[in-house]
């Protein structure tokens, strides 16, 4: 709580109730708000051109007064021109539309500036500028003036960059000396940060670029350490909480399970199962994140981990993002248990009403030690006897925080996490910098790399008469076309307009099949039945069955319109072919065929590497991609970058890491400006933890 920040905006000079209202509306009510409202970027006088100077093509900024703006019909359109005069000449700005505002704005004699592309006609002009109003004075005595991020929107009701230089040069004359500072002094003096207000201050005005660089970076350092901040205290509740599913032996039953396999582990299994065991004994809860690429054996780890807490009497739940990946885990777990006399027990939302009956009995009264099913599992409250361990597959499909549920439900078991979703180092930190991380860095032996191509339009003939060929060796293939929430409905009909297109012009001597979404369930099992049975030689679908699928016969995937996929995802997809003995394609139609989204794709011919892919994915199309495989993991951040700004990040994670290690709780007194702040602006994200 501080008076001067806590201020209602409307208090601040020169905020009528007419800008109070505009302000709200941005989500800016207090004068904190006000004052971490940051410049977009600032001009810089040094890099202005002057009128006289302008080149063709070049993207630039003007600074100059409006003389006169007119509008003009032109054909069919009306176009409205403005007039700006610099010391050296006059140029032309076009706009197309929202004609009567910018009229209504840029009055004669305003001093503003613009940005955009100069192109030529009967003089410089520029179209659609990006402009914003400039107080002469201050440009002739500032070096760098900000400029605010400002919608049409906001702009149509009147604020503009001026108006914001007004309002703060009136809130910093007002401002105490000294406002409370939420990172420790020692975290200051260590990174040697600028304090909390000098930092304000020289976000809004610069005193030249070295100070405004240090105000970015002290911002950008507190955003990270906020965010390390929430991840350590959640991290270290987990783990200092008793587990009351302790593990104190491996037992029989591991070994039994080994000596029933037909091949040996692989190192990479055999370390991270001792991970995991380690975590099971340590009298604490494990929280742990497995990650593999496709087919680098993840569910016997999971397997492995569910006989150690069967032999130490505690049930394991699997649970899978969809019906078809709880059935193929529940035939996997099966085939793995069923020799070892330990009943599997399948609980999906299809069961009959009386085998569903049983197999609930059997789980709330403990003879079912391993359940399979959908996440309907812990949604539906299903009472369990013992339920010790929770192992969530592809969690990232799943969208909300499993952890989170199950504490909610009452429930808190070891939870392994699995994903096949290689995320890089970088941003693990922060998307699952609160759990321990494990990973599956090593393949079974004898799988052959998946021969991938990337296919133009005119290539299309000859990658048929390829499948064509294969198809008569006996092999399969699947067709995947994409399906992004955004277009489903276009996706979908694309997805269906190409299988006709195969089944009735391409292949109309081949079996061709449908699978999406929309199918109903029983169609989908049978398709799947068939397919796997060898009556289906193409199976068209969209990536609603991107994983979990296992059919050793299918050799070939063509991914249509691969160009809209993440090269992560390419990668993953690819992985459901090459899990039998024949060499097996990858072939990735690339319908726009323009050169970059081609050198994009051949990474994929030259790698299979996923943690490679996907720092490669991360770099090319940024951290979005991975954002949404998390959702609570969304970090929210406003000003830092998560790629970029990396090197901060792991400053910031350190030290967050250590205050939560000396203080766990933020109770110490020196840490009571952190203690507010972070109440403040972060408590509903605590979630299962608390504080203060
Ligand atoms: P994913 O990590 O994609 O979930 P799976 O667990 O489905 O991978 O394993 C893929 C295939 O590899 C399965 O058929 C499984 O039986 C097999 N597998 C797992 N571990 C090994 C191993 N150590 N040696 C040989 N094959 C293995
Ligand atoms: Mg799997």
């Amino acid at each position: 709580m501080h008076p001067f920040l806590d201020q209602n905006v409307g208090k601040v000079p020169y905020i009528g109730r007419a800008r109070e209202t505009i302000l709200n509306d941005m989500g800016i009510a207090t004068v904190e708000d006000l004052l971490t409202y940051f410049p977009r970027r600032y001009l810089d006088r040094t890099t202005i051109k002057s009128i006289g100077n302008l080149v063709t093509g070049e993207e630039c900024t003007v600074v100059g007064e409006v003389v006169n703006s007119v509008l003009q019909q032109h054909r069919r359109r009306k176009i409205l021109h403005v007039t700006l005069r610099d010391a050296t000449g006059y140029m032309t700005l076009n706009w197309f539309q929202g004609h009567q505002w910018i009229q209504k704005v840029l009055k004669p004699g305003e001093t503003i500036s613009v940005s955009g592309k100069v192109d030529f006609f009967r003089g410089h002009t520029m179209t659609h500028p990006d402009f914003d109003f400039v107080d002469r004075d201050q440009l002739n005595t500032g070096m760098l003036v900000p400029v605010y991020p400002l919608t049409q929107e906001l702009r149509k009701r009147g604020l503009n960059s001026r108006v914001f230089r007004r309002i703060f040069n009136r809130l910093f004359n007002q401002c105490p000396p000294q406002l409370p500072d939420p990172l420790p002094d020692d975290v200051l003096h260590q990174i040697r940060i600028l304090p909390y207000r000098d930092a304000l201050y020289q976000m809004h005005f610069p005193d030249d670029e070295a100070s405004l660089k240090k105000g970015w970076f002290r911002f950008k350092f507190q955003e990270l350490f906020m965010l390390q901040l929430l991840l350590a205290i959640k991290k270290k509740t987990i783990r200092e909480q008793k587990s009351p599913y302790v593990c104190s032996h491996a037992g029989d039953l591991i070994h039994k399970l080994y000596h029933s396999l037909p091949f040996d582990l692989t190192n990479a299994q055999k370390r991270v199962i001792r991970e995991i065991y380690e975590d099971l004994r340590s009298g604490h809860i494990m929280n742990r994140l497995l990650q593999g690429d496709v087919g680098s054996g993840k569910t016997l780890v999971a397997a492995a981990a569910a006989a150690i807490m069967i032999d130490n009497g505690y049930q394991s739940a699997i649970m899978a993002p969809t019906e078809i990946l709880a059935n193929q885990h529940y035939i996997n777990f099966n085939q793995l248990f069923m020799p070892l006399n330990i009943p599997v027990a399948l609980l999906t939302g299809r069961l009959g009403a009386a085998q569903k009956r049983e197999s609930l009995t059997h789980v709330a009264n403990g003879q079912t030690p391993i359940v399979i099913g959908t996440h309907a599992l812990i949604q539906e409250g299903v009472t369990f006897s013992k339920l010790g361990f929770v192992v969530v597959d592809e969690q990232h499909r799943f969208g909300v925080d499993q952890r989170g549920l199950l504490i909610k439900k009452g429930m808190n078991p070891h939870v392994l996490s699995m994903t096949a979703t290689p995320i890089p180092r970088t941003l693990s930190l922060s998307l699952y910098g609160d759990m321990d991380v494990s990973i599956l860095d090593e393949m079974p032996p004898g799988r052959k790399t998946v021969r991938t191509r990337v296919v133009t339009p005119g290539g299309l003939a000859l990658a048929y008469d390829f499948i064509r060929k294969e198809v008569r060796k006996g092999r399969q293939i699947y067709v995947v076309y994409p399906l992004i929430s955004e277009s489903e409905k276009m996706d979908l009909k694309a997805a269906e307009a190409g299988y006709e297109e195969l089944r009735d012009e391409i292949f109309p001597d081949l079996k061709v099949a449908l699978l999406h979404g929309r199918t109903p369930s029983r169609e989908k099992e049978a398709v799947m039945q068939d397919f796997k049975g060898g009556k289906i030689h193409i199976l068209v679908s969209t990536t609603v069955i991107e994983v979990g699928v296992d059919v050793p016969n299918a050799s070939i995937m063509m991914i249509e319109n691969a160009e809209r996929f993440g090269l992560t995802q390419l990668h993953q997809l690819r992985g459901r072919v090459g899990r039998g003995a024949e060499q097996s394609y990858c072939l990735l139609v690339n319908r726009k065929n323009t050169e970059q989204g081609n050198t994009r794709l051949r990474i994929l011919e030259k790698s299979s590497d996923g943690f490679e892919i996907a720092e490669a994915d991360l770099q090319l199309r940024g951290p979005g991609e991975f954002f949404s495989t998390r959702q609570h993991g969304d970090s929210g951040l406003k000003i830092a970058d998560l790629v970029s700004d990396m090197p901060i990040m792991i400053k910031a994670r350190k030290e967050a890491f250590k205050l939560v290690e000396k203080d766990p709780q933020i109770l110490l007194p020196r840490h009571r400006n952190l203690l507010d702040f972070f109440l403040k602006h972060y408590r509903d994200k605590l979630d299962y933890a608390t504080i203060g």
